[in-house]
């Protein structure tokens, strides 16, 4: 066992997108030379590699995660599949932007504990939370692992109401090794922000779906509501794909399965190595469900084990510091009594996991939270 001190980022976006430095400056030429900067090659490209990557139909790509999210309820709207005012469920410890585009869609959010083990939506609460006004639910695939895809599906049949998931965090997770996120629901919503599973070089998004006509008014809508230059049938929005940030996309697409299996692993050890009662592991089935995005610990002493980190020098982030229903942001639900949601956010502390970690980093990260006491 070594003893000398590293340094060990959370995440080195630099060092991870090292790999692809050749293949980018070489699509970036091409990007140059021909000159199509919006909706080109590139972007259509991707949304087919995408899309089969998923196993679904179509892939529109859009501009970011909290856009894709945002369209896809604004189409089902323009469908006559949900009306302003429907209640959306979704699980109270998501990242912000899940509630936010319901609210941007002019929709109600409805704010459900989640399960203690896996982050995700609580569906033995789902229930009790489903009325008249529910039309939809949106599970966010917490940390890289699928919600509870079996009792959401059975649960929404049961009562009528569509699903969409946030898969912002979750790309190319399986269920049962089969279907792959993207395809789980009616329709998904994928981000490609830098530190995703799937990174881009700036802000990109994408929508999974395999209802053609809701790709339809999908695409229309991202792009100003037309899908004819000139010709606007709905109100749409100015939310594409960038032809740059999907050419760089397709570059690294390649390398996503190989990825998150390396992720799997590096969790793997994590999860078997790490043996201290004063940290909480996360619960994991073993199977292809989780890409960790995030590798999620819970301590009770937080300010402590954060600054002891700070002191060995392993990187750390929260995921997320403040629930979203004590954020300024959205006040209306500041009354909401959700002790797991709250319990959650005073005690996870995310270590790193992510592709550029060496051997002996992952050897002393394991060294570091062993000797915590
Ligand atoms: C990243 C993320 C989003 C938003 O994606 P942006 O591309 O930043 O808009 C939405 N939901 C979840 C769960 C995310 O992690």
């Amino acid at each position: 066992m070594t003893n000398a001190k590293l340094s060990i980022p959370f995440l080195d976006l630099p060092k991870i997108n090292k790999r692809y430095h050749e293949q980018f400056k070489s699509v970036f030429a091409n990007f140059l030379d021909t000159g199509i900067y919006i909706k080109g090659p590139y972007v259509e490209m991707f949304e087919k590699s995408f899309a089969t990557s998923c196993g679904v139909d179509y892939c529109i790509g859009v501009g970011n995660g909290l856009d894709a999210l945002t369209i896809i309820l604004k189409a089902y709207i323009e469908l006559g599949k949900l009306r302003i005012g429907d209640e959306v469920i979704i699980a109270a410890n998501t990242f912000i932007a899940t509630i936010l585009s319901v609210k941007y869609a002019g929709l109600t959010p409805v704010l459900v504990e989640p399960d203690e083990h896996t982050f995700n939506l609580d569906v033995k609460q789902l229930e009790k939370y489903i009325t008249y006004k529910t039309k939809a639910i949106i599970p966010t695939h917490l940390y890289g692992q699928l919600a509870n895809i079996e009792a959401i599906k059975r649960i929404a049949e049961q009562h009528n109401v569509l699903v969409i998931d946030d898969a912002a965090q979750a790309h190319g997770a399986q269920h049962n090794d089969t279907k792959v996120a993207g395809s789980l629901f009616h329709a998904s919503a994928f981000s490609f922000y830098p530190a995703k599973n799937l990174g881009a070089l700036g802000d990109a998004g994408a929508i999974t779906t395999n209802d053609k006509e809701l790709a339809y008014t999908i695409r229309c809508l991202g792009n100003y509501g037309s899908s004819e230059k000139y010709r606007n049938e709905y109100a749409g929005v100015n939310s594409r794909l960038d032809e740059l940030q999907a050419a760089f996309l397709l570059e690294k697409l390649t390398y996503l399965a190989e990825d998150n299996t390396c992720r799997r692993s590096i969790a793997k050890r994590y999860l078997s190595e790490i043996k201290n009662e004063k940290i909480k592991l996360p619960f994991w089935d073993q199977s292809n469900n989780h890409v960790f995005h995030l590798f999620v610990v819970r301590v009770e002493n937080r300010k402590d084990f954060c600054n002891y980190l700070e002191e060995s020098g392993v990187g750390y982030h929260i995921h997320y510091p403040i629930p979203p229903h004590k954020q300024r942001a959205i006040q209306e639900f500041s009354g909401l009594s959700l002790p797991i949601t709250e319990r959650i956010h005073n005690e996870v502390v995310s270590i790193p996991l992510n592709v550029s970690l060496e051997t002996h980093e992952i050897d002393y990260i394991v060294q570091v939270l062993n000797q915590y006491q």
